[in-house]
């Protein structure tokens, strides 16, 4: 195989398995086993896998418009999600970057909060551009997200002194540290460009929760020092907490927020940056200089934003939101009994992610095993068992899903 695959110890790891197809919740193997997934491909498939409206909407695209460059030239697939976007942050005059991934849709946040102050200034520079990140986060694998990852997580710890040192804080969740975290920001906000949070779910380190009330007290403080709060939602946006967005649970406004993964409900990748229109403010300038230095070249995809806009279609037309719920009751029911289990620290469902956290590290090749026997995927991360299915999951799909975890977590005892 010469295929390099992701976060893996290709010499130890067990043969990766072959997928040939894939509908709804299903997974069909080379070998012809079906599996039921649980996990959605790392959250993305919203609306189930191959859902006929997005397809037909790529293989028009791909018929007349596959790619053009965006520098100049502008397209309606592009023109029109970002209006769609633009509407995701509460106000008017949003603007939408369009790029390839979440990682990317990050650096561009970065970008876009350091050069907000670099353009009020008078000599177009600016000592605005350090961040505060939170403890377990996760934003990406470039380097400038890398940098405001969780800085023990043993994922980035490979790339120590390489990165941009920035300002890793806890998640403030009473007064008392509240009071510590405007503290903090406080005595550092000369240097400081914005804060940046994936709101309510820290999903990639394992499925880490705060509550709408640590948001608002994080966009308090960043509001009482004027600096920005980029919202990464990356993981959390399209419906996956139970809201459309999961800022909308604490009622904040954010600065900037980024969305990816589920943008496409799982065909192309493709991410946006969408920044208010006081962020954009200082870019809409004479000067050049001012503007945004960025532009992937496979930007605004004619065929990604097709899908993504088909994708915001289903949203639109589709009962998402009330589906999440089911599946959250559902998972809360038959998960929670497994708190009483020795062997787990707790267990946390909101909207459909139904999270239970062992008190030891799992053993991820050994559990995916177990669950691949009972006709399941499922992946384990760091000391966490979690389901994140597609929000049209059959009800006797998903009661699948639940028993495998159950199972797997009895048959610890
Ligand atoms: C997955 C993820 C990213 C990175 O997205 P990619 O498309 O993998 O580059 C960034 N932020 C969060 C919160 C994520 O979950």
């Amino acid at each position: 195989m010469n295929l390099w695959m992701p976060y893996s110890q290709m010499k130890t790891a067990s043969k990766p398995l072959e997928v040939v197809s894939s509908e709804g919740s299903l997974l069909t193997l080379n070998d012809g086993r079906q599996l039921v997934d649980g996990i959605a491909s790392w959250w993305t498939a919203c609306h189930g896998y191959r859902h006929p409206a997005i397809v037909e909407a790529i293989q028009q695209q791909a018929a007349v418009l596959p790619h053009v460059m965006l520098g100049g030239i502008v397209h309606q697939p592009a023109l029109q999600l970002a209006e769609r976007l633009a509407k995701y942050l509460p106000g008017d005059g949003n603007k939408v970057f369009l790029s390839d991934s979440g990682s990317v849709a990050v650096e561009v946040a970065m970008k876009m909060a350091m050069q907000h102050w670099a353009n009020q200034s008078a000599t177009g520079k600016t000592a605005r551009h350090k961040f505060v990140s939170f403890r377990d986060a996760y934003h990406g694998d470039t380097s400038g997200a890398m940098s405001l990852c969780d800085p023990v997580d043993s994922m980035h710890s490979n790339f120590r002194g390489f990165l941009l040192e920035q300002f890793p804080q806890s998640i403030p969740d009473s007064d008392e540290t509240e009071a510590e975290f405007d503290r903090f920001i406080a005595s550092q906000k000369d240097c400081l460009a914005a804060a940046i949070i994936e709101p309510l779910a820290q999903m990639a380190t394992g499925m880490r929760f705060h509550s709408p009330d640590s948001l608002a007290r994080i966009r308090r403080v960043c509001d009482r020092h004027d600096v920005l709060l980029i919202v990464d939602e990356v993981a959390t946006g399209f419906g996956r907490t139970g809201t459309m967005f999961a800022y909308q649970q604490a009622q904040i406004q954010p600065d900037i927020l980024c969305v990816g993964k589920g943008l496409t409900g799982c065909s192309v990748g493709l991410a946006a940056t969408i920044a208010s229109a006081k962020v954009y403010e200082p870019f809409h300038a004479d000067r050049w200089e001012a503007a945004l230095m960025h532009g992937p070249t496979y930007m605004g995809n004619p065929i990604a934003c097709a899908a993504a806009n088909a994708s915001v279609d289903l949203f639109e037309s589709q009962p998402r939101l009330e589906q999440v719920r089911s599946i959250e009751q559902q998972m809360e029911q038959r998960l929670a009994p497994l708190a009483e289990n020795d062997h787990v620290d707790q267990v946390r469902c909101l909207g459909a992610i139904g999270a239970v956290r062992m008190k030891e590290e799992v053993d991820v090749a050994a559990a995916t095993e177990y669950f691949v026997q009972r006709g399941v995927w499922l992946r384990p991360i760091r000391d966490t068992v979690y389901l994140a299915p597609a929000f049209t999951i059959a009800s006797d799909e998903l009661s699948q899903l639940c028993d495998a975890v159950v199972g797997y977590v009895q048959a610890k005892a």
